[in-house]
């Protein structure tokens, strides 16, 4: 490869919206342009990066023994039916209408096509157990698209789904994916933890994300240092509810989410659907539920509802809940928090929501996976671990908490589909038995971004090997003037690339500054300079990117170096 011939495009300002590094970075090499809102277009540099993480995934899937398959992005609306996911999937859900007014989704995940798939596949309990996966384009119609690829509304997923015919069978698929998923990260080269989770609106039994470790993740998660134990901050409240004299004065636990679609809620709220709802999500079914209302008019239409099982409610003014949550007047006005906002409720619910705010009788909780949560603030953190603080870890160590991107998500979803679906086969005595299913999802586009957030500098991304877009740069200082460096170079070009290393050549004819610039914020691990005055003196100029000092190394010394 000579990037004379490739098309490469760096620049060295970025847009005033891009507020992650990995965000920035990913526009000053030029490896994704925006298209629109949550939509990017990969560039040849960085379809490099994401066909290796792509590789790896794939590679590990295949040798825990997934099957691959292709599925169609476009689905049709009865299968939706089936599971009732075609209403309660919630705003997420891109819905589009063929020239015959045939309805159709784009797949934002594919439970319901595999489990139509498996249906038709699977007779007998002969076939079981096993797994299928794809990596294909997911879209899901983001309420806040951000960060570039890492809160994108089309991403690439790596989705798999197993089958089987017992509990037992499904538990051991689900252990085997999570090894393999800790193998993949482990490759990619990524600080990464398991944590347990909530398993939202999927549903199911058990459920855990892998989150790869940043301060600008946002997902806080818990841990303890006396053992294994790892939550996400949602999942650790569930299992271990703060008393009360432990949590902060504005932030306590949640009642239990409940989930309703906006045609419940408005009718049991009285609210004129058409006119008002675009969507709501109930946040505790005890005590206060502030249920945000946005509708045409959005900005008017907050509501506040004093909720007793979901039967009795008033109205309140914006002032009134201003008091009650203690916030600054004017804080719901413009739908801009003027101070943190907590990630309290089940996420999946507050995904199904413009904007929640949910309380109970303990106090009030701010919910804002939605809307103007915007990178955690320093006294987030601390809040949090107040909170976690009084659900001390049952096994007497500290709760340490940390930021991470969620990444990879393995559910064990029992027979929720199938049943739906009747997806069933045959059992040894020739009896009809519903299959279980698990399903592991890597958001592959997202860990690129995540990777960047984890390895960079001051200079640019600092890739870790396995996904660097090339491993060796070859950079030739002034090819057109001199023929004989241009072939030298070449020549190590071909050398490097017989010995198995993923190598290009870096002969544009750039000022050796440029290019030495470019070539540390493109994040690739080896530079190899060849020069005149190195060829007279018989050497190569080596820089590894994540050292500080050149070397200059004779061939030999320079292929050793490299291994
Ligand atoms: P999040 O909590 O970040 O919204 P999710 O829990 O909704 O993610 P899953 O349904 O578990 O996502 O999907 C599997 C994986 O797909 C996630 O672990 C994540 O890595 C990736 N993913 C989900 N949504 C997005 C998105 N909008 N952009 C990029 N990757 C995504
Ligand atoms: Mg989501
Ligand atoms: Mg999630
Ligand atoms: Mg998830």
């Amino acid at each position: 490869m000579r990037l004379s011939q490739f098309h490469l495009r760096t620049t060295k300002e970025t847009p005033s919206d891009a507020e992650l590094i990995s965000h920035r970075l990913m526009l000053r090499t030029g490896m994704i342009r925006k298209l629109a809102s949550g939509l990017y277009t990969w560039s040849p540099l960085g379809l490099r990066v994401l066909r290796k993480v792509e590789a790896v995934v794939r590679e590990e899937m295949n040798r825990a023994g997934a099957v691959e398959l292709l599925m169609p992005t476009i689905q049709p609306r009865d299968l939706w039916e089936e599971t009732g996911r075609w209403q309660k999937f919630g705003g997420q859900l891109l819905k589009l209408k063929d020239r015959k007014e045939q309805e159709f989704c784009y797949a934002p995940t594919a439970e319901e096509v595999i489990t139509d798939f498996a249906r038709q596949e699977l007779v007998s309990y002969k076939q079981l157990p096993v797994n299928f996966y794809q990596v294909q384009t997911k879209f899901r119609d983001e309420i806040r698209p951000r960060f570039g690829v890492m809160r994108a509304r089309e991403f690439l997923m790596k989705d798999a789904y197993s089958f089987h015919l017992s509990d037992e069978d499904l538990e051991r698929e689900y252990r085997n994916m999570h090894a393999a998923y800790s193998r993949i990260f482990t490759r990619l080269g990524l600080q990464f933890r398991a944590v347990l989770a909530d398993s939202g609106a999927i549903g199911g039994d058990a459920s855990q994300e892998f989150h790869v470790l940043a301060d600008s993740g946002e997902d806080a998660i818990a841990f303890s240092t006396a053992s294994d134990y790892a939550a996400n901050v949602e999942a650790a409240q569930a299992v271990e509810p703060a008393p009360r004299a432990a949590a902060s004065q504005t932030m306590k636990k949640v009642a239990t989410p409940v989930q309703k679609t906006c045609e419940d809620v408005a009718a049991l709220l009285d609210i004129p659907l058409a006119h008002t709802v675009k969507s709501i999500a109930v946040v505790g079914n005890e005590g206060f539920v502030l249920v945000l209302v946005r509708g045409d008019h959005a900005l008017n239409e907050i509501k506040l509802r004093k909720v007793s099982g979901l039967a009795e409610h008033r109205m309140a003014s914006e002032a009134e809940i201003e008091e009650h949550l203690g916030c600054v007047p004017g804080f719901l006005g413009p739908l801009q928090p003027r101070r943190p906002i907590r990630v309290i409720a089940d996420r999946e619910v507050a995904a199904m929501a413009d904007f929640v705010v949910g309380a109970n009788e303990a106090g009030f909780h701010l919910t804002g996976v939605n809307w103007g949560r915007d990178l955690p603030e320093p006294d987030e953190v601390a809040d949090i671990r107040n909170v976690v603080a009084g659900d001390k870890a049952r096994d007497g160590g500290e709760i340490r908490l940390a930021r991470g991107i969620e990444v990879g998500h393995i559910f064990q979803l029992g027979r929720k589909y199938a049943q739906a679906m009747d997806a069933t086969v045959l059992d040894e005595n020739g009896k009809s038995a519903t299959l279980a299913m698990g399903c592991y999802g890597i958001g592959v586009s997202r860990i690129v971004a995540a990777a960047i957030e984890q390895n960079h500098d001051d200079n640019g991304i600092v890739w870790p090997l396995p996904m660097a877009p090339w491993q060796v740069a070859v950079c030739v200082i002034n090819p057109k003037n001199d023929a004989s460096v241009n072939d030298a170079a070449v020549a190590l070009l071909e050398q490097l690339q017989q010995a198995g290393w993923d190598a290009v050549l870096d002969d544009r004819g750039l000022r050796p500054g440029a290019m030495f610039a470019d070539i540390e914020l493109l994040g690739i691990p080896h530079r190899v300079v060849v020069s005149e005055r190195g060829l007279a003196a018989g050497t190569y100029e080596y820089r590894s990117r994540s050292g500080s000092e050149s070397e200059n190394l004779d061939h030999a010394a320079l292929m050793a170096r490299l291994q």
